[in-house]
């Protein structure tokens, strides 16, 4: 597959709200479904720009997500918020250092960068364990570039964060080129909606038809799918609530949802 500069590619590595599906002691028709579409492991996604890799959020099955993608290279991490499923398998990041000594940044809203340095103090403070993995936590708050960790003199990215609302909580999503990322949101600015003008693949929280408070509904989803008319919409956090094979079917043109491995370009 030939990259040209401006071409991101994306993976889906989890697509699943924070139990993952299938749900523990769950025996529904989703989580006892035999679609692999229907296997949501706790969300996260992958982004390459020509060499630079680029990973959103290390939830507790990343390693298996990493092992399952054959993700071998780590330039940057974008954390979207500090929630359990979305950052305990940072320590996971570890592999990307032994072959590549340089610390790998980590970007985060102020909020996340705060508490991530409380969760994980042996990695941020207390500096006094030889097997930690070297992570620089970088709070941002306005587009910054992502730089080559392999190569001296290398390529760089833009990223742009986008500020939304997770019921109260002030979190990131992401724009990297013309591929935008916000999970997690309730809510998301006009300010920050100005930012996915142009998008042309997004993905957006859709946890299940029943109100939230911290989440979209599919409804709510697609009426924010619409207002940013991005060419193709993917849905990402669900729960166990729906199939993928009937759910999909029935959303509107454009509009889909993710599953885990799925992998597409955006130009
Ligand atoms: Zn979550
Ligand atoms: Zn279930």
């Amino acid at each position: 597959m030939t990259h040209n500069e401006n071409t991101v590619c994306v993976t889906m590595l989890g697509t699943g709200t924070s139990t993952g599906v299938p749900v523990i002691g769950c025996s529904c028709r989703v989580c006892s479904s035999a679609d692999p579409r229907d296997k949501r492991s706790r969300t996260a996604c992958w982004i390459r720009v020509g060499e630079i890799s680029i990973v959103i959020d290390t939830g507790p099955d990343f390693r298996r997500q990493a092992l399952r993608e054959g993700i071998d290279r780590v330039d940057a991490v974008l954390y979207t918020h500090h929630h359990f499923d979305h950052v305990v398998g940072i320590d996971d990041l570890r592999p990307f250092l032994f072959s590549n000594r340089r610390p790998i940044p980590c970007f985060a809203h102020e909020q996340t960068a705060v508490v991530l340095r409380s969760m994980f103090r042996y990695i941020f403070a207390d500096g006094s364990y030889p097997g930690v993995p070297s992570l620089d936590l970088r709070i941002v708050d306005r587009a910054f570039d992502v730089h080559d960790r392999y190569q001296h003199g290398g390529s760089t990215i833009q990223v742009i964060p986008i500020e939304a609302f997770h019921g109260a909580l002030p979190l990131f999503g992401y724009r990297v080129g013309n591929f935008a990322y916000l999970t997690d949101t309730s809510h998301i600015p006009d300010a920050s909606l100005g930012l996915l003008e142009g998008v042309d693949t997004l993905v957006l929280d859709a946890l299940r038809h029943e109100a939230h408070p911290t989440h979209f509904t599919i409804a709510e989803a697609v009426d924010v799918a619409r207002r940013v008319g991005a060419r193709k919409t993917y849905f990402t956090h669900m729960t166990h609530s729906f199939l993928h094979a009937e759910e999909t079917d029935r959303l509107p043109e454009g509009i889909e949802l993710a599953y885990d491995g799925l992998t597409f370009e955006v130009r």
